[in-house]
């Protein structure tokens, strides 16, 4: 173990760059660097190079090139596919989403509603699970669109979006989902899920922070989020971010061809990660689906400590997690997801989410298994709630 070196057990907030995307980005900055919408060979040259990162995107989702629009982060995307589609059809006034969803889509909702919107979001049982009859009964004539993420960035949950797509088919509803959190992790196959709009984000693929796509299925009427030029069949506006485009193709080609090892070897270290900790350290739990999950998430509720200073004394040991997603961790407000899932109380401020990557290693594993439960303890020896009962329990704890 390589002391200086951090552990890096944050991927959900965000990647680090492949080697491999950031040599596939040099070019572009000092070489290539016209603009594609140029007349000259100059930009034409960088035009194909724009299209043939287009068509590794595309691959990830098995989409149509044409049906793929860079933007400039997951957010932007969710922006874009919620307002676009309220604002094409102003007929439409009722958006259903969920309560679990990430800012992105949430604090679109609340906008929509101080607009004069009926907004509806769906509830979740204690493992995250959507009431998908709560869903189905929520649905009117006046619903413009359904927003449901694919994964859950807190605790990993799958959602159940080829059903949520299929019902809103029927219904003749168009459908988003919010695949930040799951491309590049699990298949996503919009020839198999009837999704209209989906969201990806550069950043939680090994691509860099400030790319992102939406894909919105061929003939899905939407209206542009940014105004300006003609760029990306003039359903985004602004010169191309040529560099992070192509370091996206570059991301979406490797994590094609990655897929299997993200659900095999990332799955086994997740695991061993998880039970290591449930079994070592008493008075745990694990939050969210514990089999319907991304492969490389687990977030795991430790009682009656706070996840901050976990997280202030793994950051001392050179371990990186976090607790909440990175958007609402500098608060010290619970998890809006964990609440929704009505984790008990003396759980959910001490709840911390692990998200790995291809880049951890199993050294890496068993050294927070070596030294996590220290941590823990010395945390608990000083909590006032920490009481005589507790300390006898754990000492009958199966301790492995
Ligand atoms: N959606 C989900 C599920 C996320 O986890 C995130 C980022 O954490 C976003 C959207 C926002 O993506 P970006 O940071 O690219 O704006």
């Amino acid at each position: 173990m390589n002391p200086e070196k951090y552990i890096y057990l944050d991927n959900n907030a965000t990647c680090c760059v492949s080697p491999e995307v950031e040599e596939a980005m040099v070019p572009f900055f000092q070489q290539f660097y016209g603009n594609p919408s140029s007349m000259h060979s100059f930009g034409g040259q960088v035009f194909r190079h724009i299209e043939e990162a287009r068509r590794k995107v595309a691959a990830l989702l098995n989409a149509d090139p044409e049906e793929i629009v860079f933007t400039s982060c997951g957010t932007e995307s969710d922006n874009h596919a919620i307002r676009g589609v309220f604002q094409a059809f102003p007929e439409k006034r009722h958006f259903i989403t969920t309560k679990v969803e990430h800012p992105a889509v949430l604090m679109v909702a609340d906008f929509l509603e101080k607009k004069g919107y009926q907004v509806t979001k769906i509830k979740v049982d204690k493992f995250g699970n959507l009431d998908l009859d709560e869903f189905r009964d929520s649905i009117t004539s006046n619903t413009g669109l359904v927003s449901v993420m694919a994964a859950n960035n807190e605790t990993g949950t799958l959602f159940p979006i080829e059903e949520i797509g299929l019902i809103c088919r029927e219904k003749g509803i168009y459908f988003h989902t919010d695949a930040v959190q799951a491309a590049g992790k699990i298949p996503l196959d919009v020839k198999k899920i009837p999704v209209d709009l989906l969201s990806i984000s550069g950043h939680k693929v090994h691509a860099p922070k400030g790319i992102g796509v939406l894909y919105i299925r061929r003939g899905v009427k939407l209206d542009p989020f940014i105004l300006g030029g003609h760029q990306e069949r003039s359903r985004r506006a602004g010169t191309e971010n040529v560099p992070y485009i192509i370091g996206l193709g570059k991301a979406c080609e490797l994590a094609l061809a990655g897929i299997l090892e993200e659900n095999s070897r990332v799955r086994e270290l997740r695991d061993k990660l998880e039970t290591g900790i449930v079994k070592k350290i008493p008075f745990t739990r694990i939050n969210g689906n514990p089999k319907w999950r991304l492969p490389n998430t687990c977030n795991i509720g430790f009682e009656l400590i706070e996840g901050e200073s976990i997280l202030l004394h793994m950051d001392k040991a050179k371990i990186a997690a976090s607790s909440g997603s990175a958007c609402t961790s500098g608060s010290l407000e619970p998890s809006h997801v964990l609440l929704a899932m009505d984790v008990p109380f003396s759980y959910v401020h001490g709840s911390v989410r692990f998200s790995l990557s291809r880049y951890n290693t199993e050294e890496e594993i068993n050294y927070v298994l070596q030294v996590l439960p220290g941590i823990i303890e010395k945390l608990r020896e000083i909590s006032p709630f920490y009481t005589k009962e507790y300390k006898e329990k754990a000492q009958n704890w199966n301790l492995a």
